[in-house]
């Protein structure tokens, strides 16, 4: 058969290195080198949302409270309750002919300290914790752990924590136990083997000189924390501090091709929209951007994708542009099109049987796409329309952007979520299009360069495209 035939029939993916020239593969180490650089300093949704600000900031965004009116090519961003933040660029059309929306989320799976989280047991003091999002609980444990987050005291003053992460900073870590002492642990099912329970950070081992007092070692603990921070046990339950990997994001590979981090799920979508949204000048359709908070958690509460918070959002556009009728907003959603950025699972040739090769999406093969996630017969999958896909498709091949089109694991075995669903319900033609990740919700998750940098042309060819 004719070669060129051939290659015109068959839908073959190559790597996507193979495709690039020397300038490209520069522009995307660059611009991963940034990536990397950004992740180090946002491992929560707090720090990522106050850093995105800032580069927002910086990039002509104004507050949208801030602002009386708004015409085409104003900036504006709404920060929800220090853990999520809208944004958008308006555009030369009316809000009512749709929106062009890219939504990632902020939050990453972690371990979170309960609301009494501090006790001594064996002269050693703990915190105890409850996780937070999917994991495997015995990847959390021996592994340098840092403590993010806030405590606010009871008149309301906000302490800002952050340590483990500078190099004279202590860290933190959950014990296992030796494989001598394992034999009944490794006898069991591997999500029994370490308990929700047991995943207890060790804080402390230095008992206070005090011959009266019992818990020695915690009351040393107290006598620190109330010197660096001047709170006392009682603020832990105003607070919110959350245990991540203390380890920085690397190059991976004698090649330095691919990224490994904490919390690309869902980061590496967020930094890629953020960035491209950056660049964004006078687009056609006014332009969008959800950084949300608690996908990891089912999208509940007032700073997750279900809550009313980002309707008020799109409100106050209306409101600020001048077009407000009644059922505007509706009919906005209804005319919009949205690209949820959210990873997707690698293929991993170690772990080959949960996947069906032929619909995998591959590290280097580029941008993914997720028609609908839900298995066992696409049980709550939000389904993304054909046309709308062949739109997708039509953007990504005139833009030369390397995409593939993928489910998360075989019928009977995958599954996951995504804050698509909940825009879809409101009207908005959406699809999942994001990176693929090896190791997802693992501490050190793993993608591709080439992938990162064709995420960050796609959200930013959508944006422009009218
Ligand atoms: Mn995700
Ligand atoms: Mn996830």
């Amino acid at each position: 058969m004719d070669e060129n035939l051939k290659k015109k029939l068959i839908n073959e993916k190559k790597s996507g290195w193979l495709e690039i020239n020397e300038e490209k593969f520069n522009q995307i180490f660059h611009f991963c080198d940034g990536y990397m650089e950004f992740l180090n300093h946002s491992k929560t949704e707090r720090e990522f949302a106050a850093n995105a600000r800032n580069l927002a900031e910086k990039n002509g965004f104004q507050d949208v409270n801030q602002m009386q009116n708004l015409k085409p090519g104003d900036k504006v961003y709404f920060v929800n309750r220090e853990k999520s933040i809208y944004l958008a660029v308006i555009g030369e059309q009316k809000l009512e002919n749709g929106l062009h929306i890219v939504g990632a989320h902020i939050d990453s799976p972690r371990l979170d300290l309960k609301p009494n989280p501090l006790y001594e047991e064996g002269e050693l003091a703990y915190f105890n914790t409850h996780y937070y999002g999917g994991i495997k609980k015995y990847q959390w444990t021996t592994i340098p752990l840092s403590i993010h987050g806030v405590i606010i005291k009871a008149n309301g003053e906000k302490i800002t924590v952050n340590i483990g992460e500078d190099e004279q900073d202590p860290i933190f870590t959950i014990t296992d136990l030796l494989p001598h002492l394992a034999k009944e642990q490794e006898a069991k099912k591997l999500r029994d083997a370490i308990e929700g329970e047991n995943l207890d950070l060790l804080v402390g081992s230095i008992p206070i000189i005090d011959e009266k007092e019992k818990n020695k070692v915690k009351l040393n603990i107290l006598k620190i924390l109330n010197e660096k921070y001047g709170i006392t046990e009682e603020d832990f339950v105003s607070s919110e501090l959350e245990l991540v990997p203390a380890f920085k994001a690397r190059s991976l590979g004698f090649d330095y091709g691919m990224v490994a981090a904490y919390g690309q799920d869902d980061k590496v979508c967020s930094y890629t929209a953020l960035k491209a949204l950056m660049e964004i000048e006078k687009p056609q359709k006014t332009a969008i951007c959800i950084l949300s908070d608690k996908e990891e958690i089912g999208s509940m509460g007032n700073t997750g994708m279900e809550s009313h918070v980002f309707d008020y959002f799109i409100s106050e556009l209306l409101n600020k542009t001048g077009e407000n009728r009644p059922n505007l907003l509706e009919k906005v959603f209804c005319y919009s099109k949205m690209l949820s950025s959210d990873v997707d699972a690698g293929f991993d040739p170690l772990y080959s049987s949960v996947s069906d090769r032929q619909n995998s999406g591959y590290l280097s093969k580029g941008i993914t796409l997720n028609k609908y996630t839900g298995a066992r017969g696409k049980s709550g999958a939000s389904d993304a329309n054909a046309e709308f896909v062949a739109w997708v498709r039509n953007l990504l091949e005139t833009n030369q952007i390397k995409y593939q089109v993928s489910e998360l694991g075989k019928v009977d075995v995958g599954g996951g979520g995504t804050i698509a669903y909940i825009l879809a319900n409101k009207g908005v033609d959406v699809i999942d299009c994001g990176v693929p990740v090896l190791s997802m919700h693992a501490p050190y998750e793993v993608t591709s360069k080439f992938d990162i940098y064709e995420a960050y042309r796609a959200y930013k060819a959508f944006w422009v495209k009218d």
